[in-house]
């Protein structure tokens, strides 16, 4: 078959390859523990699933306004603005269906034929296939354990030049669960504040923080008016199936990106934007129990890791993921995720399916029960135990 030679640019996200295999495996009678998938175990909120529901019934099941329901981007933007000390008004709100489409847009937006992109490595493997896909041209930056996962300002600076057209930040992080320092981010939004290039802040973790509470780039000095926010219901509401997120930018660019919208999808589906309204209402009811419980599972899956012989892991700041280093065993990360799926009967993710830096780590996520995750790393720790 003959494709468009852009196609061969075209990454993927391993996750749901794993998520096959395992699966493959189950149809063979073998029982999986599933720590790969990057989804909250808990339910919607009942105020969302009400709400969407009543939508359906009451007609609500037809084309709607492209950028999403005034209402709704009304409601983002006096929740999701002060919480990030700015302010939007609805025109600087787009809604879409997940937050995947506000990095394909914008990249496609902003990022012409040449143009570098800077982007996390380990990072969203979404990032550096959208920005090849577009034509741009990917420039990784590290995030190393030895720093924290945290960025490093000098390598930014060293590969910011006049050809960087957009940067992606991602805190907190996925896979590594590092969250940068508002410091460091004040570091950041100085440098790039000298300079020509839009921001991407991929901000979809910003409610699972542990200690501290979130920054956001864009709220140093004048930087909003070059940042997109990234952010969305799929982790925050665990919606992922509802396809429900939003980007928060220029009111300039929101119109742009709408024209994006049309072209592609035409709109989000209405009930589900009406789930969404929902379950902004009932949000502190529905936020801090996840925090709560997830902060219960960080202590039980990093202290689990560290009692295995040969296994290092920080303490993820945020995110509901734990990125161990697995480099004593002298295997590589695909081999251990592929041996301890076989062998172990655990689905995980190799680092590098988050890039080159990610190798010597796994990608753990505890968005599954305290049941599973410790029947986990019992079958971690003895399919470990037999690889060395
Ligand atoms: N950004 C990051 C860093 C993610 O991890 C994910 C999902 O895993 C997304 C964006 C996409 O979220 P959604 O499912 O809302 O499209």
């Amino acid at each position: 078959m003959r494709l468009a030679g852009r196609m061969s640019r075209l990454g993927t996200e391993t996750a749901f390859e794993v998520l096959a295999r395992a699966q493959a495996l189950e149809r063979q009678g073998k029982h999986i523990l599933h720590l790969e998938l990057g989804e909250p175990d808990f339910p919607s909120p009942d105020s969302a699933i009400e709400a969407g529901v009543t939508a359906l019934h009451s007609g609500l099941t037809k084309y709607t306004t492209s950028p999403g329901l005034l209402d709704l981007r009304s409601q983002i933007a006096e929740i999701e603005g002060p919480r990030r000390g700015l302010r939007f008004a609805p025109d600087q709100v787009v809604v879409t269906p997940g937050g995947k489409p506000i990095m394909f847009y914008t990249i496609l937006a902003l990022v012409d034929e040449g143009d570098e992109v800077l982007y996390p490595d380990p990072g969203f493997p979404i990032y550096e296939s959208m920005i090849g896909f577009a034509g741009g041209t990917p420039v990784p930056y590290p995030l190393r354990e030895a720093n924290s996962f945290q960025i490093d300002f000098d390598h930014i600076k060293a590969h910011l030049t006049p050809r960087t057209r957009l940067v992606i930040l991602n805190s907190p992080s996925n896979p590594t669960g590092g969250v940068e320092s508002r410091e460091s981010l004040a570091r950041l939004a100085e440098l790039l504040l000298q300079r020509n290039a839009w921001i991407l802040s991929d901000e979809i973790y910003s409610h699972f923080i542990f200690e501290g509470c979130h920054a956001s780039i864009a709220s140093f000095d004048t930087l909003a008016s070059r940042t997109i926010i990234l952010d969305g219901f799929s982790k925050t509401y665990s919606m992922t199936g509802w396809r429900l997120g939003f980007g928060l930018m220029p009111a300039e660019l929101a119109q742009r990106i709408t024209q994006l919208v049309i072209n592609s999808v035409s709109c989000t589906p209405v009930f589900t934007q009406r789930g969404g309204l929902a379950a902004l209402k009932t949000r502190d009811q529905t936020i801090p129990p996840m925090i709560e419980e997830y902060r219960r599972r960080r202590e039980v899956v990093v202290d689990g890791l560290n009692a295995m012989p040969g296994v290092r892991c920080q303490k993820p700041g945020g995110t509901f993921y734990a990125f161990p280093n697995v480099t004593s065993f002298g295997k590589s990360s695909k081999e251990i995720a592929d041996y301890l799926l076989d062998q172990g009967g655990v689905a995980c993710l190799a680092g590098t399916a988050f890039g080159r830096e990610g190798e010597g780590y796994l990608r753990l996520s505890f968005g599954t029960s305290m049941e599973n995750i410790r029947e986990g790393l019992k079958r971690i720790g003895a399919a470990l135990g037999r690889l060395s």
